[in-house]
């Protein structure tokens, strides 16, 4: 196979990537900018005249359901919305509240990602008491377990895992259709280089570990790390057909089969009791570049975020739902995403973005499409950016009025053994580091600088502790909520 790792910064998917620079959930359509609408279809993407505007249902005799006329007009409800409190005179940043029935996320704000129902080595109530605002989940892997009879009977997703702040959750549609392209999945988005060093910084540590950690140890070290492989990577193909209904599959933990369809999808999502849910989308195939095909998957997509909001506003619990804008780097269906979704009566956006296996799309690309897309989006309703990490993506974004954003990367590098710091990545496995009997990072407050060396964390990490990892991923949590805090404050002073 040839290699999928174009040169520069690219984009990865989230739960895939140990050291990529950014990370995006919800990847979509294969880069493809350079086609022409030719069919009557296509054209639609650059008419003017939202009005007439929907996705072709799959007979026409449905094409009511989706007009946005069918909707009812949306009002802010008393238990979600959104406050501006200030635009910075310099860019179209700025500062706001989303408040939720579990609270405020101050904005621009980082939402931690807890794929299972919890931050990896940290537990939800820490979390809190570090001022997590708000932590993000996945549909798919609650939903297999511990499934939504057990969360719905403890009482929703807050109640069951103690955490006291809004909770996100996705739809379930990326992990599931990102496993019917397994075979041509990319394991790892790692770009070579990193990988290179990465394993051999693995090679390195295991090697030292030899006669420090125990057997038991070593056997359960690898355990987790095969577990943590399978949930971030590849899964187990399971998919067994997607039509206009849904996604059917099949549980990789015990082989039942799974029906996904929006109405199934919000009525998960319900029974976890997130403040703000997230409709059905779908994953074209990987490496599509064939406009036609990508366009219909748009319609598609168009639909079942449709359908999401009609089941979720027969019962809304509660919940606000945000809309997930696609179309890839292809502005014509980027703007036809907007046209359509912009109509209906979402709480809020999210701008999912490019390829999941496919051809990468550079950071550069996803900046400049986040400024395009930026100043077409309603200004009285939150944008978030699924699964964005890095902090220069992040800066460039908070500029276009992007509100939240949610990654896995600040934790799960920190998991790995790299602190983010004010002067950038630093690991603590290196050698420089086993006589440094001062904090890794002098700057920093968190508990872990506060109480511990990097010599002791080099000797944890070498030694395979799992308190490490938790001492590392304490301090890159604390990183990103008072780099966020920065954030707010530089935009009130007008200097971003
Ligand atoms: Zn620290």
């Amino acid at each position: 196979m040839a290699s999928p790792f174009a040169m520069g910064r690219r984009i990865a998917r989230p739960g895939h990537c140990f050291t990529s620079l950014v990370h995006l959930r919800h990847s979509r359509f294969s880069t493809n900018s350079t086609s022409s609408p030719s069919s009557p279809d296509q054209s639609l993407a650059s008419s003017s005249s939202s009005s007439s505007v929907y996705p072709p249902p799959p007979d026409s005799g449905e094409a009511a359901h989706y007009a946005p006329s069918s909707f009812p007009s949306h009002s802010s409800a008393s238990y979600f919305h959104f406050e501006v409190l200030h635009t910075s005179k310099r860019s179209g940043a700025r500062v706001g509240r989303i408040h939720t029935p579990h609270g405020v996320i101050e904005t621009p704000g980082f939402v931690a990602v807890g794929t299972n129902g919890t931050l990896k080595h940290i537990s939800t109530l820490h979390g809190n008491e570090m001022g997590v605002q708000a932590m993000f989940m996945n549909t798919y892997h609650l939903l297999l377990h511990p499934g939504p009879d057990v969360i719905s009977s403890a009482g929703g997703l807050h109640k069951f895992i103690q955490h006291k702040t809004p909770i996100m959750t996705d739809s379930g549609g990326f992990q599931v259709m990102s496993m019917a392209s397994r075979d041509q999945f990319i394991y790892s988005h790692q770009l070579p280089e990193e990988k290179e060093e990465e394993e051999a910084a693995r090679r390195e540590a295991e090697a030292e570990a030899q006669g420090i950690g125990d057997e038991r140890s070593k056997k359960l070290l690898a355990r987790a790390r095969d577990r943590e492989k399978n949930e971030e990577s590849g899964y187990i193909s399971l998919v067994q057909r997607i039509n206009e209904d849904g996604v059917y599959f099949k549980s990789y933990r015990d082989g039942t089969e799974v029906v996904l369809t929006p109405e199934t999808s919000v009525a998960y999502q319900k029974s976890f009791g997130a403040d703000i849910i997230i409709p059905l989308d779908e994953l074209p195939p990987v490496n599509c570049t064939d406009h036609n095909r990508l366009l219909n998957s748009l319609h598609r997509t168009h639909r079942w975020e449709a359908r999401s909001l009609l089941a979720h506003k027969k019962d809304p619990r509660d919940q606000a739902m945000y809309a997930v804008l696609h179309g890839g780097v292809d502005r014509e269906l980027r703007q036809l995403s907007i046209d359509y979704l912009t109509q209906l009566p979402f709480d809020g956006f999210a701008i999912g973005s490019s390829t999941s296996a496919g051809p990468s799309l550079l950071v550069g690309d996803l900046v400049s499409l986040v400024e395009w897309m930026s100043p077409k989006l309603p200004k009285d309703k939150p944008c978030h950016l699924l699964g964005i990490g890095d902090l220069e993506s992040i800066g460039d974004c908070v500029a276009f009025g992007i509100d939240t954003f949610d990654s896995a990367y600040p934790t799960r590098i920190g998991r790995h053994g790299t602190i983010l710091t004010r002067q950038g990545k630093k690991s603590i496995t290196k050698i420089e580091n086993k006589h440094k009997h001062a904090p890794m990072d002098p700057g920093c407050s968190c508990f872990t600088c506060r109480n511990y060396s990097a010599s002791y964390l080099y000797h944890l990490h070498k030694a395979y502790e799992p308190v490490g990892m938790q001492l590392t991923t304490i301090h890159n949590l604390h990183f990103m909520l008072n780099y966020f805090k920065d954030v707010r404050e530089k935009i009130m002073r007008d200097e971003i």
